[in-house]
């Protein structure tokens, strides 16, 4: 018995670090990464074929701990308040891809893509940079308020 919950706890701790992780990784949107690759200097043009159209894959999810309706379910909600529902709780990041699938799902183990509109070349960039970047960031500006 005791056994098990000390497995279940190590599960838990799992799951809540990758939860952490994926905050973090939220917090890069396109227009962010956008900004660190222009503040790093890297070209605005294809490493392969030198065009200028560049695309970062990015994913939408629903923040529900941005709900403006805490109370009620989203199943609940009226259609006017659905839409208020989606605005305040969509989140628009870039799509973090695993480095190493074997390896934990640490911040350190992820990558960004950038795709040529052209000829498809992708090139990759350690998520852990953008991530640390975007956070001294944030940091500042709080210090700043
Ligand atoms: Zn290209």
């Amino acid at each position: 018995m005791v056994q098990i919950r000390r497995n279940m706890e190590k599960m838990h701790s799992i799951d809540d670090a990758e939860r952490r992780t994926y905050r973090r990784l939220q917090l890069v949107t396109p227009q962010l990464f956008a900004q660190f690759l222009s503040e790093k200097g890297v070209a605005r043009s294809c490493l392969a074929c030198g065009h200028s159209e560049l695309s970062t894959p990015e994913t939408m999810s629903l923040d529900s701990s941005r709900s403006p309706f805490p109370e009620k379910k989203p199943s609940e909600l009226t259609e006017e308040e659905s839409q208020q529902y989606f605005e305040a709780t969509a989140v628009h990041y870039a799509t973090p891809s695993l480095i190493d699938e074997s390896k934990t799902k640490l911040v350190s183990n992820y990558q960004y893509r950038l795709v040529c509109q052209n000829c498809g070349f992708i090139s990759y960039f350690r998520a852990a940079n953008v991530v640390y970047w975007v956070e001294d960031r944030m940091n500042v500006h709080e210090d700043e308020s």
